[in-house]
């Protein structure tokens, strides 16, 4: 009988356990790499904790979610700084993960930021796999600040100002001041968390959400530093869907769109995590009242200190947006993006943004906070020469004078061009054939050989 020897020759699929960090950049990205797999014959388990915990959607049916218990307070993620809550947070979670990893497993993926996964899944003697969901320069450099670090050369950090402007010896174009230190953290809680995420450990391979054409001699020095295979298979939201939002998108904000000229609107979207003081707030919105650009400003809940939302907001701050002007608390960030009326990006440099800038050819204005975002600041703006950083203190002539240079200059509208051709080179990566493509097949292919 065919039918049952169907069955029985059928391989079982094989179970990947993919453990996210709790936020919604680098949980878009993890559901997006759970549901290529899928898509690929595996079957797959998402490992959560309880915060921002994502409840799957009929989209996701074939998959188990399991959850990882801690004891963290409920209001751990909201009151402690990023750095000190993930080092809190692997600490929490090591033993009870390890009672999840009983079951027929093949392989764990994980967060470059969750690294207790891997001393549990030496214990069970699992393969491991390292999802670095920041970029390949990322990487390096939070390498090259622990070696400056134990060599005793980040002096010019704590220094005055012109120290930091200057170069790092040996790593144009980064400056001492664009290393991915963060204002809310200690030098120490960084280099805790970096000693954590930089080592390869006992990882068999690390997989990068990047495309070679972005970074290719990042990739190549860490595909030496590592010894272990080193697989760039990004764009990943140009090949999976993406229904993983923690808040509502607010779509009349596309219809709004649709009633403005092509390239006239600049969006502005500083991610999930940033907060802003009430005074950068109110020069932001002045900067760009006085730019005479139209703008369409996402002001997350709870991202302005102090302050619910907008409404305790000096009074002058409606008159400043009431004319060209349009909040949202969070936007359908891909497809603003994709809108032929947005003609500029000021983000905070986090890499998803970054990348799905890139990928719709829209140009930047920088303004990054703390961490990665610098290294891809500095990148936008130097390297791939198609962003303008806004340094030092946030005031209404520097938001002018950039929002003006991005959307009425020439160079403007050089940079326009630029962002268009590594548009065409980042899609192309992803095609059939391409490099990402093909790192994503050998990937596939490790995974079945496991
Ligand atoms: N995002 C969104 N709507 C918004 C603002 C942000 O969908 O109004 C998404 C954005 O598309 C990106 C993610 O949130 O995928 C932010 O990730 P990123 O790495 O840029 O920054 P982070 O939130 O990690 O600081």
């Amino acid at each position: 009988n065919s039918l049952v020897l169907d069955t029985e020759e059928k391989p079982a699929r094989r179970r990947l356990v993919l453990v996210p960090v709790p936020a919604q950049g680098h949980l878009s990205l993890m559901m997006q790499l759970a549901e290529t797999l899928h898509l690929k014959g595996f079957s797959i388990t998402v490992a959560q904790t309880k915060f921002n915990y994502f409840s799957p959607s009929d989209d996701f049916t074939d998959f188990q979610f399991v959850t990882i218990t801690e004891s963290l307070p409920e209001s751990a993620f909201k009151n402690l700084k990023p750095i000190m809550f993930l080092l809190k947070l692997n600490k929490e979670c090591q033993v009870s993960f390890k009672l999840l990893l009983q079951q027929d497993i093949s392989c764990v993926i994980y967060n470059e930021y969750m690294y207790f996964v891997e001393a549990a899944a030496k214990e069970f003697n699992l393969p491991n796999v390292i999802f670095s969901t920041t970029n390949a320069t990322a990487f390096v450099y939070r390498s090259v600040f622990k070696k400056l670090y134990a060599n005793n050369i980040l002096a010019p950090l704590k220094d005055s100002k012109g120290q930091q402007d200057e170069l790092v010896p040996g790593f144009h174009p980064l400056r001492y001041k664009d290393l991915p230190t963060s204002i809310f953290s200690s030098l120490e809680n960084i280099l805790q968390l970096y000693k954590n995420t930089v080592d390869k450990r006992t990882a068999s391979s690390v997989i990068i959400n990047t495309a070679s054409c972005l970074e290719s001699s990042s990739l190549s020095w860490l595909q030496q530093q590592l010894e272990i295979p080193v697989f760039p298979i990004g764009p990943l939201h140009m090949v999976a869907s993406d229904p993983t939002s923690l808040l509502e998108e607010n779509r009349n904000c596309i219809e709004w769109l649709n009633k403005k000229k092509q390239n006239s609107v600049i969006f502005v979207s500083l991610g999930s995590l940033a907060l802003l003081e009430v005074n950068e707030v109110m020069e932001t919105a002045s900067g760009l009242d006085s730019s005479n650009q139209h703008f369409l400003w996402v002001i997350r809940p709870g991202s302005v200190r102090g302050s619910e939302w907008i409404e305790h907001l000096p009074e002058e701050f409606s008159k400043m947006v009431s004319s060209r002007g349009y909040i949202v608390k969070w936007a359908p960030q891909k497809e603003v993006l994709a809108h032929p009326a947005v003609g500029g990006f000021w983000s905070h440099c986090g890499w998803n943004s970054t990348l799905e800038s890139i990928g719709e050819g829209v140009p930047m204005i920088c303004k990054p906070f703390s961490t990665d975002q610098k290294v891809n600041a500095r990148y936008l703006e130097c390297v791939w020469r198609i962003g303008i950083q806004v340094e030092g203190e946030l005031d209404r002539g520097a938001v002018e004078r950039a929002v003006k240079r991005l959307m009425v200059g020439e160079e403007g509208e050089e940079m326009r061009k630029r962002a268009i051709c590594l548009k065409e080179r980042l899609r192309a990566s992803v095609r059939d054939g391409s490099s990402s493509h093909n790192s994503l097949d050998e990937f596939i292919h490790l995974m079945r050989t496991l």
